[in-house]
């Protein structure tokens, strides 16, 4: 899972998120700072969305970040007393109203959605524990750094943002709930101290739009495309819709398991996904079950080096070399009389085809044969090459194999449809 957080600090920039956690009110953090050994150490860096920090945060000041998150996005900085009077009774500090110093630090829709993704990680997360007893609602984080040294529980309610930190002043392993049981115990007793109510929830601001996105691109579905549907900012609904899943696999005909390059009859057929991910065979005759996808058809064992070409040519003529490629790709090969020959035959696999010019292996899977054949006109027999003429040049005449036979549409076609 800490993939998705590397993956998205990568996506936005690690300067950008460097500046969000600025905005965010973290004084810790730094751009660029030179280390007794020398090194140059940043906290613009991909390691900086797991915690991996030259400095670390201090509690206040997470706290006050995730306090801005149940804020809706307004962060109000941190103060230890709101009033301070002169000796004479003159009022000196006032800090009893937050707008004054608060500023925005995130956007209200995107704090909402933090706020909807943390709840989760209470009611069916890894902070259950945290759940509260009194029903309050609340939402939070867990956080472990290497070896458990540190374990974090950040966490909010409609009322109150508090965290916990455990550990050792020195580094030692901890492995406990205590954090989050200290966390829930802690406000449940505010809670009920201060009659904090049950049904007080966060109120969803303007600017969000239910939306089904398919979960393998996060575009717009197609149908056969895996789904799943969450609140997002209008202003990021997709537009543009997936080009679907057009994945197929190839059964051997008699084992019905994946096929091998030594399956002598087969048959391809699409697949398609479900929202776990599970692969189904469309219109498959026959029975299976996941391993399907991944165990060769035990029948016809794969042939080694199964995907070689062979590719000859009789005396009059060359055949072009055998191309790299890998299995599935086209392979196409050239075939050119020398002067005082033509092409009399080309045989695919033992089968003669005629005397084309060209050839074009569709989605080699195993092994082939193509051998081409030459026959002299009889015209200036076989005469020692010229070198004043240089070898012909003209491109074969026969059409290829697989020549487009309708024009293209007018607008050139394409489009992502619909
Ligand atoms: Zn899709
Ligand atoms: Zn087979």
């Amino acid at each position: 899972m800490n993939i998705i957080a590397v993956e998205t600090i990568t996506d936005v920039t690690p300067p950008v998120a460097y500046d969000y956690l600025i905005n965010e009110g973290f004084t810790t953090i730094v751009d660029k700072e030179v280390g007794y050994d020398g090194k140059v150490y940043s906290d613009i860096q991909q390691a900086t969305a797991l915690g991996g920090l030259t400095h670390g945060v201090t509690k206040l000041e997470i706290t006050a970040a995730y306090a801005g998150i149940a804020n809706m996005g307004e962060y109000i900085p941190p103060v230890f007393y709101d009033r301070v009077y002169d000796h004479d009774g003159n009022l000196v500090i006032d800090n009893r109203d937050p707008s004054e110093r608060s500023h925005r630090m995130c956007k209200k829709t995107t704090a909402w959605q933090l706020i909807d993704a943390m709840k989760d990680v209470v009611t069916s997360g890894t902070g259950t524990r945290a759940k509260m007893q009194s029903g309050i609602k609340c939402a939070g984080k867990t956080g472990t750094t290497s070896n458990s040294y540190d374990l974090w529980f950040c966490g909010m309610t409609p009322y109150y943002t508090a965290s916990v930190w455990f550990g050792y002043d020195s580094n030692i392993t901890v492995n406990t709930n205590n954090h989050k049981d200290m966390w829930r115990d802690i406000m449940d007793a505010i809670a009920q101290k201060e009659g904090h109510s049950p049904d007080k929830d966060w109120d969803q601001p303007d600017g969000l739009e239910k939306t089904t996105v398919c979960k393998m691109t996060g575009l717009l579905p197609t149908s056969g495309c895996p789904t799943c549907t969450d609140w997002c900012d209008k202003d990021h609904v997709p537009k543009k819709r997936c080009k679907g899943h057009t994945n197929s696999i190839r059964i051997c005909n008699e084992s019905h398991m994946k096929a091998t390059n030594t399956c002598p009859d087969t048959t391809e057929y699409p697949i398609t996904y479900d929202d776990q991910g599970n692969m189904t065979i469309l219109g498959a005759p026959f029975e299976y079950d996941q391993n399907i996808f991944t165990t060769p058809c035990p029948i016809h064992p794969e042939a080694e080096g199964g995907l070689g070409i062979e590719a000859w040519a009789d005396t009059g003529g060359v055949i072009s070399n055998v191309p790299e490629f890998q299995e599935g790709d086209d392979v196409t090969f050239y075939i050119t009389a020398n002067p005082g020959y033509v092409i009399s035959d080309v045989k695919v696999d033992g089968n003669s085809v005629g005397p084309v010019s060209q050839y074009t292996f569709k989605a080699v899977r195993g092994p082939h044969t193509i051998y081409a054949y030459f026959t002299a006109t009889g015209e200036g027999g076989n005469p020692p090459p010229d070198p004043n003429t240089e070898a012909p040049t003209e491109a074969p005449t026969e059409a290829p194999t697989e020549a487009p036979t309708e024009a293209p549409p007018p607008d050139g076609g394409g489009g992502d449809g619909g």
